[in-house]
């Protein structure tokens, strides 16, 4: 159910209503807008009774919401959602995100390398992995806190906001305390403990597409982490499985307006993982900024031959910046 408050109701119009919600035992999240303040109402089982809500001072009406998701959608909340990381480094508010940098952290020296790059770009936001998901178990799998020291430094040297992954909810902890963002990848969209976990986090959480799951299913799992308080959550289309063998997953351009015209939530565009290979990397992100992006996300390694994953896609240090170069003028075309 969603509660949308009268456009003048006032403060305490608004808390007397979250405590309706509150004595049923549900939870209730206020989404303050433009225009209005909505309340999503969760923890439902069944068809609750409107006119338990209807009359409340301020209440401009009380409707059922039949979709299966409540908290994302442009129903709840009209206006965009901005993911906000702190001085200045914001998703979702019409300026264009850039996430770059390495697949893994593997070292200092080359996580340095990469990162003064992504500074000079003029981007602000850095990637790499310390818990990293791989299909062989003999494969290199991130330095793990080692890893996580090495991105709080670059935080500190270069002012860039971190992004990493949290591979389960024991890493959780981990990623707060060393990063800006939560990375939950693609294996996991559906892990619903670490869903669960990183909803009740302090940190914006980064939910990319499972690799086979519908649109629907990769909303829901959004839907998990805001029904948990978190409302700081980015999209991040990254590519699905096909027969294609051109690729080593297939983009999927068109969810970013079809992710815009149910939620408010900001969707960015993973050009790496979506094409896996390094010649399509900036190609495919033109094309993710084109179609409405909010961000596009991109590995980079000074010597991608010798990386100790993804190096198929990651783009070499001079191909970074000219890709920054490109997107940012589509962008600016577009914007
Ligand atoms: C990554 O970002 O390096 C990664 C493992 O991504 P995904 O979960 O999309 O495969
Ligand atoms: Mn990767």
């Amino acid at each position: 159910m969603l509660i949308v408050m009268n456009a003048n109701a006032t403060q305490h119009e608004i808390d007397n209503a979250v405590r309706a919600v509150e004595s049923l035992g549900f939870r209730a999240h206020v989404m303050p807008g433009a225009t209005r303040t909505a309340i999503g109402v969760t923890g439902n089982q069944g068809a609750v009774d409107l006119s338990h809500f209807e009359n409340l001072p301020g209440v401009a009406e009380a409707i059922r919401v039949t979709k299966p998701y409540k908290l994302i959608t442009l129903d709840l909340r009209p206006e965009r959602t901005i993911v906000d990381l702190g001085d200045g480094a914001k998703i979702g508010d019409g300026s264009l995100a850039i996430i770059a940098g390495p697949c893994s952290i593997e070292g200092r020296k080359q996580a340095f390398v990469v990162a003064e790059a992504v500074k000079n770009s003029g981007a602000q936001f850095f990637r790499g992995g310390a818990f990293k998901p791989r299909t062989s178990p003999y494969a290199f799998a991130g330095l793990g806190e080692e890893g996580l020291k090495i991105l709080a430094e670059i935080r500190e040297e270069f002012g860039l906001k971190i992004v990493t992954e949290a591979l389960d909810e024991s890493n959780v902890d981990l990623v707060e305390k060393y990063g800006d963002m939560i990375q939950v990848g693609a294996r996991n969209m559906q892990n619903f403990t670490l869903l669960k976990r990183v909803g009740r986090s302090r940190l914006p959480v980064l939910l990319k597409r499972g690799m086979a799951a519908t649109l629907e299913e990769w909303l829901l799992a959004a839907e998990y982490v805001m029904a948990e308080g978190n409302y700081q959550v980015v999209l991040c289309e990254r590519g699905v499985r096909t027969f294609a063998q051109h690729t080593r997953n297939t983009l999927d351009l068109a969810a970013v307006p079809a992710v815009r015209r149910i939620s408010h939530l900001p969707v960015i565009v993973d050009a790496a993982h979506g094409t896996g290979r390094s010649y399509m990397v900036t190609p495919l992100a033109r094309a993710g900024v084109a179609v409405g992006a909010d961000g596009v996300m991109v590995e980079v390694h000074a010597r991608p031959d010798e990386a100790l994953s993804d190096g198929a896609q990651s783009l070499k240090l001079d191909e970074y910046e000219q890709l920054v170069r490109e997107v940012r003028a589509i962008h600016e075309v577009i914007a």
